[in-house]
């Protein structure tokens, strides 16, 4: 089977892991930080907090943004479940904006035309997060405007796009956003195993989204309310959780950041052998071109006619060929908060048609052309 994403280890990342094993600290040592560091001077931004997964990073960005209760965060209907749970981990209301057909992504024009109609009903959303789909950066720069006209704060959900640029700079050097958040799960671009980080420009925002990582906690003295009554004193200032990396996996994070430059240049590459491959066929949609920006192609997706008939056919030829998404809003447990088929057709329609191909650093050319023969032939008898 040839997976539609997979993860790439070297011995270095071996060696990076049990190095840390044989050190003095699994849990709140230098690794950590390093990677940290490690991507914000990648992204060009000063600050970086690391946690145990893109979950957990949206979580505390929402928390730092201060959403609660009586607050609503709207994002798109086109991404993974997590990208709206969020909100509603802090008590908060979601709500979706459908996507443009041509990007995939929120579109901006459906977002101002929403935002038009909240601002006339008083409910204007307290944060806005755009998802990356499939690492191709969204229009940033019209939602961006759009925040200042309306007052919104916006997390970038960048769970798919590290190493992607968008016009001059990198995203997640949130220039266009409040916080960016990335995914280092095995089938995104980089990996920790487990992992996710958020960056932000704000020097308050990062020390509130690390007090959530970590219970709440401070040492630091200028942060205790009460007088510091000895070394051993730490204050609890607000209700936090665990979500702290570990120095394992931030070590392997450490490692694999060596590697994105030439990974993401990799996927271009398998990108432009399947455009190249599929330019002639009609029956088969590929992603459009990349405005102002650099994908990080986490996904290549195609859109075809039955697709089911695809799909089994592509599966039973030893192609492991995926659908990303369906769309959050059908999911049982958000059809219980009121939403229903039809309230975000562009969503719906791309999600009847859409297959993800197999795309990572490590795929062969032979087997993106075994992909391009076993699909033109899935499209043609289907
Ligand atoms: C993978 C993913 C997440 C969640 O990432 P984890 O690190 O697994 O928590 C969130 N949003 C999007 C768009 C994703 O693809």
């Amino acid at each position: 089977m040839i997976p539609y994403g997979r993860q790439s280890i070297d011995e270095a990342d071996v060696a990076a892991v049990t190095a840390v094993l044989r050190s003095d600290f699994l849990t709140q040592g230098p690794v950590v930080p390093r990677f940290e560091e490690s991507v914000a001077g990648y992204c060009g931004i000063d600050h970086a907090v690391a946690v145990t997964s893109a979950t957990a990073a949206l979580h505390v960005a929402c928390l730092a943004l201060g959403v609660g209760p009586g607050d609503m965060v709207w994002t798109s209907p086109n991404t993974f479940v997590a990208s709206a749970n969020c909100a509603r981990y802090c008590g908060a209301s979601v709500d979706f904006v459908d996507i443009d057909p041509a990007t995939l992504n929120m579109s901006p024009v459906l977002l101002a035309e929403k935002l038009e109609t909240a601002a006339r009903n008083g409910v204007v959303p307290k944060v806005v997060i755009p998802v990356h789909f499939a690492g191709t950066p969204c229009d940033m720069e019209a939602i961006h405007a759009l925040s200042q006209q309306y007052g919104f704060a916006i997390i970038e959900d960048a769970s798919h796009a590290i190493g992607a640029r968008y016009r001059e700079g990198f995203v997640g050097d949130c220039r266009y956003s409040d916080i960016t958040v990335f995914s280092f799960h095995p089938v995104k671009i980089i990996t920790t195993a487990e992992g996710g980080l958020a960056t932000t420009r704000s020097a308050e925002l990062a020390r509130r989204m690390r007090l959530f990582r970590s219970h709440g906690i401070s040492r630091a003295i200028d942060e205790l309310e009460s007088q510091n009554e000895g070394p051993w004193y730490y204050e609890q200032s607000c209700l936090g959780y665990n979500y702290r990396l570990s120095e394992l996996h931030a070590a392997l994070g450490v490692s694999q950041m060596r590697h994105l430059e030439v990974w993401i240049e990799r996927r271009h590459q398998v990108r432009q052998r399947y455009d190249r491959a599929f330019a002639q066929d009609h029956e088969i949609t590929c992603l459009s071109p990349e405005r102002e920006s650099r994908s990080a192609l986490h996904l290549y997706t195609v859109q075809v006619d039955h697709r089911r008939a695809v799909f089994d056919k592509m599966r039973a030829s030893g192609i492991g060929v995926n659908v990303h998404y369906i769309p959050v809003h059908l999911q049982p447990d958000f059809r219980k908060l009121g939403f229903s088929p039809g309230q975000f057709p562009h969503s719906e329609r791309y999600y009847e048609r859409a297959i993800s191909l197999p795309i990572y650093a490590t795929i062969t050319d032979a087997q993106v052309d075994t992909v391009i023969r076993e699909l033109r032939s899935a499209v043609d008898s289907s």
